[in-house]
């Protein structure tokens, strides 16, 4: 099988599997979803969302929170991990966005690459959650996993490997894809564990580097290599990505009343 029919066939269960694809960040605009983003680096998304609300009622906005110091920011992030370079970028970020986009976060990637803690993963994020704009699929250790197993990518990169996916995928899917595949990352294509016995995609995925040794070793090593870069990333204003909640232990399909926030229809 091609694998542009491969990947269709992907795409057709995916959906079946996630008829609702939606972040588990809690966000309910454009600019609370960039701090929850960013803070989400290394973190996952439940204790990002025990530590938004207080943030969001202290300081609402981008202006506001450019007021903050970087102590008082660090001290409501703290358990975040990474909080002090997450302060600097967010405190950066804020003033950006307040001088120089009049406090709306900017719908380009061009734009919010600029903004200090963002990088494409974050902005693809953000773009595609916020305002529906399709203008890539972000990229995370999830999807970097799956996209390498289910034979789509060759490359460790993660700027290659989403080209690579932008090329099999349709544009329209790309936001839904990142979701999807981080959501079966979490319930099914586990990274220690695969759960290939259960899985509906073992027709369509031929499964590169399951259960051999030397393909997890050297995709381990591509892992930890990309978690450390992350780290990096983290401490350095300027760029950044998101992690995702801890993995479910469950192979089932999620709840309907699932924590996820529906997007918020393009709404700033
Ligand atoms: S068959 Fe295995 S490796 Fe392939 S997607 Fe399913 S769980 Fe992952």
């Amino acid at each position: 099988m091609q694998t542009a029919d491969r990947a269709a066939g992907v795409l057709e269960l995916l959906r079946l599997r996630y008829p609702t694809r939606e972040t588990h960040l809690v966000a309910h605009n454009a600019r609370e979803l960039l701090v929850a983003t960013v803070l989400a680096a290394q973190c996952t998304d439940v204790r990002v969302n025990q530590v938004t609300p207080g943030l969001f009622r202290r300081w609402p906005g981008p202006a506001e929170l450019a007021q903050a110091t970087q102590e008082e920011l660090e001290e409501v992030i703290h358990s975040t991990g990474f909080y002090r370079n997450k302060a600097t970028n967010l405190l950066g970020a804020a003033r950006r966005v307040t001088d120089v986009h009049g406090g709306e976060v900017p719908r380009t990637m061009a734009e919010l690459v600029q903004l200090p803690g963002v990088a494409r993963k974050t902005a693809n994020v953000v773009l595609w959650g916020a305002y529906g704009i399709n203008e890539g699929i972000a990229v995370d250790t999830h999807v970097k996993r799956i996209a390498f197993r289910m034979g789509f990518t060759e490359s460790v990169d993660p700027v290659q490997i989403e080209r690579d996916l932008m090329d099999l995928f349709p544009r329209d899917a790309w936001g839904d894809v990142n979701h999807m595949l981080v959501w079966f990352g979490r319930h099914v294509c586990d990274a220690r564990a695969p759960r290939c016995g259960e899985c509906e995609m073992i027709e369509v995925c031929p499964r590169h580097g399951v259960g051999q040794k030397e393909g997890a070793d050297s995709r381990k090593a591509a892992d930890k290599a990309s978690v450390r870069a992350a780290g990096k990333t983290a401490g350095k204003a300027g760029k950044t990505g998101s992690a995702k909640a801890a993995p479910s232990k469950s192979a089932s399909r999620p709840s309907a009343t699932s924590p996820a926030k529906p997007r918020n229809g393009g709404k700033p």
